[in-house]
């Protein structure tokens, strides 16, 4: 590719992400996003799962088999697994076998894929419930239960890690500005956020946007997990490095995840960085920029191999 184009790219790319003005841009820096997670805000590592205590797990986790080589798929708990009746595990803080087998990015895998499941994105929200209490920031000061949104046979899928100010007033992920921002970000691929499907984590947001804790992960991660059955996205990007860690279970920074896709359970992941922290470091657009364009053309390759959903 010329440079000549990559510069048309990005320009392109800028003006739809309404970047007129750096000044503007630097502005934005200057005034954080008051419902950007804290480890966005104020630039810390967030906690890994490497940090988690997972010494109340360690009984179910030293009962679960590893897989033996040669294993078929239908021998390897899926995320179908997690149906309705295992939430009363999953409401002690327990985790689920798949995400116990569950391996960290950088490392060899066996090929695990999403089994097809017969419950609907109604029947987890109402399992979730509108007043879910499986963890502790329903008591914490959370408004309501911020729910995934979006297409229910999207091929792509946004993810990121708990809601934010603006979210928990209006009950929908991403909706601040950093939801804004992200909305610009699907339309410079070309799709309209109508059509992808987007969620969190974390559906309550933590006091004072601090990240979420393990154990509060570990409650509400499954249900992402099963909505991720129902959609069956081909592209799921999670957007930060709470988010990224969390879903790809490792400890690897975002700079280094991100710009190439992980494998999970046969679905493409592309880690980039959160839309809130390119409000404060404009700079960053370019590599997510980067990672979007793979994701385009990821998209584009298999369009012809299956329909659009
Ligand atoms: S964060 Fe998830 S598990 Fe915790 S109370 Fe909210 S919906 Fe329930």
């Amino acid at each position: 590719m010329s440079t000549q184009y990559e510069v048309l790219e990005y320009l392109r790319y800028f003006r739809e992400l309404g970047v007129e003005y750096i000044d503007a841009e630097l502005e934005a820096f200057r005034t954080p996003d008051s419902s950007a997670p804290s480890s966005v805000r104020s630039g810390e590592i967030p906690p890994t799962i490497s940090s988690f205590d997972l010494k109340p797990l360690a009984s179910e986790i030293a009962s679960v088999e590893k897989p033996k080589p040669g294993s078929r798929l239908k021998d390897i708990p899926s995320l179908a697994s997690l149906s309705p009746q295992r939430t009363s595990k999953l409401e002690k803080n327990e985790t689920a076998p798949s995400m116990q087998k569950e391996q960290v990015a950088d490392k060899p895998q066996e090929p695990q894929t999403i089994r097809s499941t017969s419950e609907t994105l109604d029947d987890i929200r109402a399992d979730i419930g509108p007043d879910c209490s499986r963890c502790k920031l329903s008591t914490l000061g959370r408004r309501q239960v911020v729910n995934s949104t979006g297409n229910p046979n999207a091929r792509l899928m946004f993810v990121g890690e708990a809601p934010g100010a603006d979210e928990d007033e209006q009950g929908e992920p991403f909706v601040g500005r950093a939801g804004q921002l992200l909305t610009k970000i699907i339309e410079s691929i070309g799709i309209e956020r109508k059509d992808v499907f987007i969620g969190n984590i974390n559906r309550c947001r933590p006091p004072k946007n601090r990240a979420p804790e393990p154990d509060e992960t570990a409650a509400c991660k499954p249900f992402l997990l099963r909505e991720i059955s129902v959609v069956r996205p081909k592209v799921i990007v999670v957007l930060g490095a709470t988010a990224a860690q969390n879903l790809l279970e490792t400890n690897v920074p975002i700079g280094k995840l991100r710009g190439r896709f992980h494998e999970y359970y046969g679905v493409k992941v592309m880690p980039t960085f959160h839309p809130a922290y390119l409000l404060r470091d404009p700079h960053k657009k370019r590599e997510v920029w980067e990672d979007m364009k793979i994701v385009r053309d990821y998209l584009n390759s298999v369009a012809n191999k299956d329909h659009w959903k």
